[in-house]
């Protein structure tokens, strides 16, 4: 049969035509050694399965069967080929999933086929290693791609482990049981961060309007000197840029108009804000924004970081996900050594109900144990400050010394 045109060979009909010729009399041309390709050889293994049901391998069986039972496959016209006597090929369900079998096969293997998956030699029900059609194994040309494909076609899982790659994703074939087309999957590509430069996104030293907007905010020019706070030219506009670093290097960066529109470098990688002034340290303070990481250092505290993202509506009501599957939180395991290290970590989110979502979020992940909140002071009878820049604002770098210095121990549930 591997000597058969490729067409022929990877048509699922012709599967169907093969399982008809299994009971007739011309089996006995279709051996079992002569099944090649990696279809074939999951439905007929060549060790008994554990699963028969699952499998288009006729199954024996001792009750004689009239020509009336022979197989009707609904769908390849073969099914009127003469019955000989042999032995019952299947029970009557099977046919169902072995359509639905052959239909996953053949959805499934035209998906990976599109994404430029070779599957002549996969088989299903194990880890296969292939060529990837993303980085072609790099320059060393390496097997990278690890493929896996349900032993019935349903579905496939697959992740490049070339570093420089990292290409993943998983795709159904069948959606709800149904034989449809129509629902596919996503497939999701992973995409290698860009490389960026201050040159390249043409960021400039910042004029005086950007450093009086941040003076009337309390926050020092010497502050936004030592952060590489920069700011882009969009037309007439200006917007302030915080450039976001690991060991040196930009990562990233936040646009904010003056006018408070806020929008990220497309295609970066989402860091804390300041990481490299956590590295090392024994106390490592967590805040909401950019502002408020800013004027933690006008109250003396450099060993603070700000998240990319701000904070979430609610606290998840779910398990905190695995870490390669927790993906708002990557810029926090991503910098786990960082964490690992220190001692306390001092949450100083905002004080409403997402910062305080957020607090938790993050106790979740580092532990509790060794988390620590704190009070926003009261602005009057009935509000409290919501975050440190105000703090700095309305009260000065003493008062927000004193809200770190005082910061209590997480409550542990
Ligand atoms: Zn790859």
């Amino acid at each position: 049969m591997s000597r058969l045109p490729y067409h022929i060979r990877h048509n699922p009909h012709f599967c169907l035509l093969k399982l008809s010729f299994l009971s007739s009399n011309s089996a006995v041309l279709l051996a079992p050694k002569t099944f090649s390709s990696s279809f074939f050889r999951t439905l007929l293994p060549s060790t008994p399965s554990p699963k028969p049901c699952k499998r288009l391998v006729p199954s024996l069986s001792s009750k004689p069967i009239s020509k009336n039972n022979s197989l009707k496959l609904p769908t390849n016209g073969f099914s009127s080929l003469p019955y000989a006597s042999v032995t019952t090929p299947v029970y009557p369900k099977d046919l169902e999933e072995r359509h639905l079998d052959t239909r996953s096969w053949q959805i499934m293997n035209k998906r990976l086929t599109d994404l430029g998956i070779n599957t002549s030699e996969c088989v299903p029900g194990k880890e296969n290693r292939l060529l990837c059609p993303s980085c072609n194994g790099g320059e060393s040309e390496e097997i990278s791609l690890s493929l896996f494909i349900e032993e019935d076609w349903s579905s496939a899982k697959w992740l490049c482990f070339h570093a420089k790659c990292g290409w993943k994703g998983a795709t159904k074939a069948l959606a709800d049981g149904k034989p449809s087309d129509q629902i596919f999957n996503k497939v999701n590509k992973y995409k290698a961060p860009r490389q960026i430069t201050v040159e390249g996104l043409l960021l400039e030293p910042l004029s005086n309007e950007v450093i009086a907007y941040f003076a009337e905010r309390m926050i020092s020019a010497e502050t936004l000197k030592r952060n590489a706070v920069m700011q882009k030219r969009l037309g007439e506009q200006i917007n302030i840029a915080f450039t976001y670093w690991r060991k040196g290097a930009l990562i990233s960066c936040k646009y904010r108009g003056i006018e408070k529109k806020r929008f990220s470098q497309k295609d970066t990688e989402k860091i804390f804000y300041g990481l490299d002034d956590i590295e090392d340290e024994s106390d490592i303070i967590i805040v909401e924004g950019e502002m408020d990481k800013l004027a933690m250092e006008e109250a003396g505290f450099r060993n603070c970081v700000s998240v990319p993202d701000g904070a979430p509506q609610s606290v998840s009501s779910k398990e905190v996900p695995d870490e390669e599957k927790d993906t708002k939180f990557q810029y926090l395991w991503k910098c786990k050594e960082y964490i690992a290290k220190a001692s306390r970590i001092i949450l100083a989110t905002d004080g409403d109900s997402p910062g305080q979502a957020l607090a938790e979020e993050l106790a979740r992940r580092i532990g509790r144990e060794r988390c620590w909140r704190v009070k926003w002071p009261k602005k009057n009878d009935t509000a409290d400050f919501k975050d440190a820049n105000e703090v700095l604002m309305y009260l000065g770098p003493n008062a927000l010394k004193d809200v770190i210095d005082n910061a209590e121990l997480y409550p542990i549930p």
